[in-house]
């Protein structure tokens, strides 16, 4: 990765680190799951808004290192309005992204900031920390109602 390409990533890691987008709690919402990832402490709590098959709102509260809450401040900003499928094949490119050196460039395309985070995969012990809050995604959107606790272990 080029020099400038690498700053331009640690600046939007930082910035989404610092001043998370959507830290609040929602006023609506049909789906709310707690995770946890006990390698590092971070603790993401998702909330949802889950109409007709689509992602209508999101937001989440919590507090970990800069790469998880900028990894869930990113990764709200890219699924509200998306519908549950979208919203899953976007945890299955993110996920090849973080744990494979050279992913598709298709995948670069659709993860547009996240991809800022493709730099963990050079450290193992931060993929857990970037996956977090996309597991808790994962699962929310997969059960009518949830209310269980996930972790990464
Ligand atoms: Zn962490």
């Amino acid at each position: 990765m080029d020099e400038s390409l690498r700053e331009l990533y640690q600046e939007v890691i930082i910035d989404h680190g610092r001043h998370p987008r959507n830290f609040t709690k929602l006023k609506d919402y049909n789906r709310c799951l707690e995770g946890y990832n006990p390698l590092c402490g971070d603790r993401v709590e998702l909330y949802l808004l889950v109409k007709n098959n689509k992602v209508i709102n999101a937001s989440f509260q919590g507090e970990g290192c800069a790469i998880s809450i900028a990894s869930a401040s990113l990764m709200i900003e890219l699924i509200k309005g998306k519908s549950v499928e979208e919203s899953r094949q976007l945890f299955q490119e993110f996920h090849d992204l973080i744990t494979q050196q050279s992913p598709p460039i298709t995948t670069l395309d659709n993860l547009g900031k996240l991809c800022a985070l493709g730099g963990v995969s050079e450290f193992p012990s931060r993929v857990k920390c970037a996956t977090l809050a996309w597991h808790i995604l994962n699962t929310a959107l997969r059960d009518k109602d949830t209310s269980e606790t996930v972790t990464t272990e």
